[in-house]
């Protein structure tokens, strides 16, 4: 299997051949065709398995083939993280995906000042990662709005419960459509995931390495 096999596109193809990856994970070649194919995906996955390209790759074929016109821009894909490292290199890794293409990604996070990203945000972003507390400040001031997302990722979701981010997760998750793509991971499933795996997903496809 290479990643030609997962029908990705020239550009994708480039930019990944440009990261000397050979050829795709377990939890790549697993979640890219159904993700690629808008179902919803639930994967059980570490950090270390390559699970950031499989749910980066798709997202950014996906939002390459329509495009929005720009009076009408939005964001549309937000990815929810528990640490700002894993925020970080998740927009890194948004970036070298998707070097060839046209999208747009912003990282934010706590603990640093909000001005910076806020005036990343103004200029306009397709793709936004972020952990939830800043998120959700951001939410309350008017400057970022979730209501047009078209996919919605929620990374280590079982690092969020542990520690103590469900509450921030699940005030995101009330911001967004109802009706959206949903992609879950998470590296063990505790019962408060499957509350959410539940509520959230609609007939997912899963996923484990
Ligand atoms: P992750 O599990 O997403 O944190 O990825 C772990 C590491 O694997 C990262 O350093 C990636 O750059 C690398 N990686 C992801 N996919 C591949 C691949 N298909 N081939 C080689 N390395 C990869």
């Amino acid at each position: 299997m290479n990643f030609k096999d997962l029908k990705l596109i020239a550009p994708i193809l480039r930019a990944l051949e440009n990261q000397n990856y050979t050829e795709p994970t377990p939890i790549q070649a697993q979640a890219i065709p159904p993700v690629l194919a808008g179902r919803d995906v639930v994967g059980c996955a570490q950090t270390g398995t390559g699970k950031t390209a499989a749910f980066a790759i798709p997202i950014l074929q996906k939002l390459n083939e329509t495009s929005v016109p720009k009076q009408l821009q939005h964001i549309r894909a937000l990815i929810l993280t528990p640490t700002r490292e894993l925020a970080l290199q998740i927009h890194e890794s948004f970036e070298a995906y998707g070097t060839y293409l046209k999208l747009r990604c912003c990282v934010i996070f706590g603990g640093v000042s909000q001005k910076p990203q806020e005036e990343k945000l103004k200029r306009g972003v397709d793709i936004l990662v972020a952990t939830p507390g800043r998120l959700n400040d951001l939410i309350s001031q008017g400057i970022i709005n979730l209501k047009e997302i078209e996919i919605f990722v929620l990374d280590e979701a079982d690092r969020m419960l542990d520690m103590g981010f469900i509450h921030d997760v699940k005030r995101v998750i009330a911001q967004t459509p109802r009706k959206k793509q949903n992609l879950l991971f998470s590296a063990t499933m505790p019962p408060e995931i499957t509350d959410i795996v539940q509520a959230l997903l609609v007939d997912p496809v899963k996923v484990a390495v």
